[in-house]
Formats: C-alpha cells, structure tokens, sequence
C-alpha cells in the first residue's frame, strides 16, 4: 500500500456534527483543515431530531444558520403554527411554534454541504493518533498519514483513539435516559391540528420525561423519553405493540390526537452520561460528544457542540495558529472558556434536574413540579387573555433564566 502524507494545520478527526461544523467554519474562515471520517455520506443514525430557538441563536454564531435551516421543517410554518403544550389531557398553553424538525443525519449532510471545497475530506477511520507540543501525526485506515499543527478529537462515542494517548471516559450515570423515536399520523384524519404538540406524563411511576410531537417534512415526527433500563419488558412492550403502549402510558393523550398509527421503524437508543479525564494535553482538543454527554431528553447536546466548536474555531483555533507550538497551556483555554464552561454546567445540571423533576417522588420535586405545571398554565392563561406579549416574554425569560441558573447553582 503506498503511504502518502498530507499537511494541514488541523486536522478534525470524526465528521459527525462537531467535526463537520468544525470543518465548514475552518474553511470559510480561510484556515487550513482536513477532515477525516469513515463516511462520505453520514449515515441515518437517530440522535437530536429538532433544533430549537436557542440552538439555534448558538448555530447563527457559527455563521452556518443559513445554510442548515432550510433543509429543516419549521413548525411554525405547518398547521396552526403553533405549538402545544399539554398534561392530563388538557391544554396548558398554545405557544408560538420555534423549532426546526431535521432527522440527524440530514443535519450533519447539510453541514458538509457547507464545507468550502477546498477542505479535503478523507474517506478512513483513524487508527492512531500521535500528539505532541509541536507536530502531531494521524494514521488511517487506508495506509495514509496526516501530519497537522493540532487534532481536533470529534469522533463522539468512539474510545479507542482516547485509549491509545490515554485519555480517560468516566461514566457518570449509565443509560441515564432513552430515547424512543418513531413517524405517527392520526388514524380517522388527514393531519393533526396543532403543528407540535409536547405531553407531560401523568404519573410519575411511568419513568417518563415528556412525548414530543414534531414536523418533519411531511411526517409528524415522536420523540419519547423516559427513565428506564435496557432490559425493562415496557420497551420490548412499545416496539411490539406501540399504540396500545403509548396510550396505556398516556392514557388522556388521545384527547388532544385522536386515535393514532404508528408508521415505520420504531428506534430505542440509550444514552449514558460521560465525561473525559486527562484530556488536558498538548496538541488534541476534545469538542462534542467526544468530551462529554449530555441527556437527550434535556435537549442540549447539539447547543453543546455548537457551543463547543463555535468557540473554538471563531476565537482559540485563529489565536492558537498565530504562535508556534501547540502545548497544553494553549488548549486548556478553550476548556477554560466560560461560555463552554458555562453551557457544560447547565447542561449536566439540567440533565439530573429534569430527571428528578420527572420521576422523583420526594416532597420538594413533587412540589417543584406542581409548580412547573401551575406556572405553565399561567403563561397559557395569560397568552389566551390576549397577554401575548407578555406570555411570551415570560416564557423566553424562562428558558434564558433556567439554562443561567442552572450554570449558577452547579
Ligand atoms: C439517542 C440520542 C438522542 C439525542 N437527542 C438529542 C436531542 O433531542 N437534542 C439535542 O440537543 N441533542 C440530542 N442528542 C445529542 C446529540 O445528538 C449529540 O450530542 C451530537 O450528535 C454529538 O455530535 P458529535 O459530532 O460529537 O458526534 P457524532 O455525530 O457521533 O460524530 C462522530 C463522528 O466520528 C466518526 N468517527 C468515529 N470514530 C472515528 C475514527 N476512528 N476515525 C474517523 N472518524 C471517526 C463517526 O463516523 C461520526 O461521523 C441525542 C443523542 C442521542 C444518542
């Protein structure tokens, strides 16, 4: 096999979201970058299905919003453009629609689409990685070797090429939730009424967080999340008979959708909190998933590795790149950025509050989520008395407030 090696000042090892991002705004910014990834073509892979406002405001950061969003279905633009919320079969609020409904793999396509051409890609797995304070080398699958300033570790889940320089994966809350992803369409009507529709379980002992329902192109997409084990007979119950599952869960969600067909595959996928260990070292930085995990049902691991790369390549990548050398007291300052830091507490804070907000039964969650529910109704009491404004100003207070909180109290 004949060995061939390629220069670049980064090379971004892994092209899911974090490294295709990465690689696109690299590239438009006039830097020179590599990406590496065992596929042309990402493949269908069920992760973060919709992004919403504020991702989508960390998205616009990276200068790459225009070039994503119109391969996503807004909700806002379907039905009665709104977006439900509801508990107990009853409506709480009917807020203005805000999310953008985008399967995974479309997402991470369309941001490979906007990688500048002159960005190579190469087509192979890494297979060793050798770092140091001035070169660093990359070996790959297909024989070739990269030769780079600095490795941008983006292959998320993997550990091997972590192993190998001795870089630590800590699990930190296994299977902390699953997901379970599925296309739904009402049984006696041509579409549903409401745009999206978001349901909070009725009891606690169901181990659920919430049932989301979204657009996606022409399909109303589900995402269910829920606290349970792998080997609980409930999911083996919802992949063989869904609807009965769903309703027998969510007995007064009919209500608001009427009877319901499940159409398609039905995905049931874990995700385990993790963080990294030993990773401050010279010429490698960890981004996305890579780094650490975040809950799916807390929805904020794609603002993570927007977050993550965003601060990387618009402020530390540009000022690392104008001194020689790559050594650890250089890239400890993108893990020491607040804004990362910032987004990474909030982010894990989130993911055990809204577990216990969810399923624990103790006196003050049980309290805190009456109160949830109680100030929820409020907001749609008020947005139906014609307080729009006012309704919607709390609402978006609320979500800024809950993620600075959340960083404040962790
Ligand atoms: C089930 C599930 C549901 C989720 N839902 C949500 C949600 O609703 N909202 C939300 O915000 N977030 C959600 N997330 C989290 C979010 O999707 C992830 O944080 C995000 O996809 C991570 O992107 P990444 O680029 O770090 O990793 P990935 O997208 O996994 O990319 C890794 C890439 O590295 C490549 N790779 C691996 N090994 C190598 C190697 N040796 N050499 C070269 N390339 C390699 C892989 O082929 C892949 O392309 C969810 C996650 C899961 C698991």
């Amino acid at each position: 096999m004949k060995r061939t090696t390629t220069d670049t000042d980064v090379a971004i090892i892994g092209g899911g979201l974090a490294g295709s991002t990465a690689a696109a705004m690299l590239g438009r910014a006039g830097i020179s970058a590599m990406l590496i990834d065992p596929h042309l073509i990402y493949p269908p892979d069920l992760r973060c299905e919709k992004l919403d406002d504020e991702q989508v405001s960390i998205l616009r950061k990276t200068g790459l919003a225009d070039a994503i969003l119109p391969t996503a279905t807004f909700d806002g633009d379907t039905r009665d453009g709104k977006a439900w919320i509801a508990r107990f079969g009853h409506l709480l609020d009917k807020c203005p629609g805000g999310q953008h409904g985008i399967l995974y793999d479309d997402l991470v396509n369309a941001m490979r689409a906007a990688i500048p051409s002159d960005v190579p890609l190469a087509i192979a797995k890494v297979t060793g990685i050798n770092a140091g304070n001035d070169c660093q080398e990359v070996s790959l699958s297909n024989g070739a070797r990269v030769s780079a300033r600095l490795i941008v570790l983006a292959h998320g889940l993997s550990v091997a090429l972590k192993d190998q320089i001795g870089i630590e994966r800590i699990i930190t809350s296994p299977c902390h939730s699953i997901t379970i992803a599925f296309d739904v369409k009402p049984r006696h009507a041509g579409s549903f009424e409401f745009s999206a529709l978001t349901y909070y379980p009725e009891r606690t002992a169901d181990r659920t967080a919430y049932l989301t329902l979204f657009p996606i192109r022409t399909s109303m997409r589900a995402n269910l999340m829920v606290y349970r084990n792998m080997d609980d007979p409930w999911l083996y119950e919802m992949r063989h008979d869904p609807e009965r599952s769903l309703f027998a869960l969510m007995p007064n969600l009919r209500r608001l959708t009427g009877d319901i067909e499940i159409v398609g595959p039905i995905k049931i996928r874990p995700a385990d909190l993790y963080i990294s260990e030993g990773h401050r070292r010279a010429g490698v930085v960890l981004v996305g998933d890579t780094f650490a995990t975040s809950c799916p049902a807390a929805g904020t691991g794609t603002g993570k590795v927007f977050t993550d790369v965003e601060r990387l390549c618009n402020v530390h990548i540009p000022n690392w790149l104008t001194s020689a050398g790559m050594g650890a007291d250089k890239i400890a300052q993108f893990y020491d950025d607040p804004f990362k830091c910032s987004y990474d507490d909030a982010s894990t804070s989130f993911a055990y509050q809204l577990r216990s907000l969810s399923i624990d039964e103790s006196f003050s969650w049980s309290l805190k989520r009456n109160l949830r529910f109680v100030a929820r109704g409020a907001i749609g009491t008020a947005r139906r008395l014609g307080m729009v404004t006012l309704a919607d100003q709390v609402a978006s207070e609320a979500w800024a407030q809950r993620l600075r909180s959340l960083a404040d109290r962790a």
